[in-house]
């Protein structure tokens, strides 16, 4: 599998504990001696050392540096700090596609990729129907119909099965889009892809959980007609707010940017802009990313490996220490795939438990001090506006789109209900090793029956 290229010196800067942990705190014989006194402080101590995103004096050295060089707005994407960001993104996790356009968020780009792909009322557009919002909401936004997806129970990742079968019922579909929930790269992407593009269906693949993944050997972002990448502060490559898109196909690119960036430069070296929408763009809509935000994820991306590479190893270990617990399962990753790490969800099977249900079973492991939690969320079935007709001025949804209930997602909802949310540490062995030790001693203590 590809390396991922950054720099090995960044990485040290993630062996510090953060500012309001003490070394001292976090020695073997202090923390066993926490857990045991006070597990409620060994959980709020865990959930500090998981805190993100992480900005390092690296960071703040190359803003502050930004700032005083400037230019304070680049309008060009291809140029500047924005074309510098776009291209090194792309090399750091893989990807070699021939267009890239930064955004002011991920939203926004998905916006501008929707409108470039032409979705507009009425316009089908199958969904992954278990991601965050703003994967799917632009649809709506443009007067499309989105048609949700349910996921695979054990990943909650899109199924080939499940949009050949929309795409069945629904032949009018003009595009497909899709995420990596949680930064486990979906492992039938590359068939979803062949099957779309046999058919001429666009695909929008949401990778904003997944920077750096891998699936199959190849990178996220590979298969997207568009691919969409967040740069938001809880992202792995956190700007505070941004978005990044990818295509190979220039005249998307030209469309992305008529809709989104107010296009005017006459110098755009790599696409032929519309002549007739040159000056004005189609929107009037302004979705370029803040120079300060480039800077600022142009650093954070130099540490992407190490972070990966301290979650990957901490959820390793995490998943080790559960071990003991064969009620308590984690996705499969296999051999050719990489995982982002972006978040960690492990599933909990109650019957295998004896019949005690989630809350019960987080409330004790809470007891304990472990760093556990149920998962809040759930499929987009669930938010209102996919719930029901609503009557918004602002709103432009299309008047004869398709409303759910859970029943029409069951498997999502399952995923959600039986999930359970483990942290995801970034630092490395040399703060995170006697915590997570601690953890895998903790639960071999509470299986280990009465004392
Ligand atoms: C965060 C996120 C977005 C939105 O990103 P912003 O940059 O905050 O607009 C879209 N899709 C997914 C899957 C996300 O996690």
């Amino acid at each position: 599998m590809r390396p991922l290229i950054g720099d090995a010196l960044s990485a040290d800067e993630l062996d510090q504990p953060p500012a309001d942990v003490g070394s001292a705190e976090l020695t073997p014989w202090a923390l066993r001696e926490l857990i045991d006194s006070n597990p409620r402080e060994f959980r709020q101590l865990c959930l500090r050392l998981a805190r993100w995103p992480i900005v390092t004096d690296t960071d703040t050295a190359a803003v502050a540096a930004y700032l005083r060089r400037g230019p304070m707005s680049v309008i060009d994407p291809d140029r500047g700090v924005s074309g510098e960001l776009g291209r090194e993104f792309q090399v750091a996790v893989g990807l070699s596609r021939r267009h890239a356009i930064t955004f002011n968020s991920a939203t926004n780009a998905l916006h501008a990729a929707y409108r470039a792909l032409g979705v507009g009322p009425g316009t089908r557009v199958a969904a992954i129907g278990y991601t965050f919002h703003a994967t799917v909401t632009p649809i709506l936004d443009l007067g499309g119909h989105p048609i949700l997806m349910d996921v695979d129970p054990t990943t909650g990742n899109l199924r080939y099965d499940d949009v050949r079968r929309t795409l069945e019922a629904n032949p009018d579909v003009q595009v497909v889009a899709m995420n990596h929930n949680w930064g486990l790269p979906c492992q039938e992407i590359q068939r979803i892809s062949e099957f779309l593009k046999m058919r001429s269906i666009a695909l929008v693949e949401d990778c904003s959980h997944a920077h750096g993944a891998v699936a199959n050997g190849q990178s996220v972002g590979t298969h997207g007609t568009i691919a969409v990448f967040s740069l938001q502060g809880k992202k792995l490559v956190p700007a505070g707010e941004g978005g990044l898109a990818y295509t190979d196909e220039a005249a998307l690119k030209s469309a992305m940017l008529l809709v989104g960036h107010n296009f005017t430069s006459t110098e755009s070296h790599v696409v032929t802009v519309d002549e007739s929408v040159r000056q004005t763009g189609v929107g009037g809509l302004q979705f370029r990313m803040h120079p300060l935000a480039a800077a600022l994820a142009r650093s954070q991306l130099r540490r992407l490996p190490a972070v990966i590479g301290n979650r990957h190893h901490n959820e390793d270990r995490l998943r080790r220490a559960f071990s003991v617990m064969p009620f308590v399962s984690f996705p499969e990753v296999p051999e050719d795939t990489r995982a982002s790490h972006y978040a960690c969800r492990a599933r909990y099977d109650a019957d295998r438990n004896d019949g005690v249900p989630i809350e019960r079973f987080v409330a004790e492991l809470t007891q304990l001090g472990i760093p556990v939690d149920r998962d809040r969320g759930g499929p987009l079935s669930g938010k209102t506006i996919y719930r029901q007709s609503v009557e918004v001025r602002s709103a432009r949804f299309h008047p004869t789109r398709r409303l759910y209930t859970d029943d029409d997602l069951p498997n999502a909802t399952r995923f959600c209900r039986d999930a359970l949310v483990l942290p995801v540490f970034s630092r490395g062995p040399a703060v995170m090793s006697a915590v997570l030790d601690v953890i895998t001693e903790q639960l071999q203590r509470a299986t280990s029956g009465p004392s």
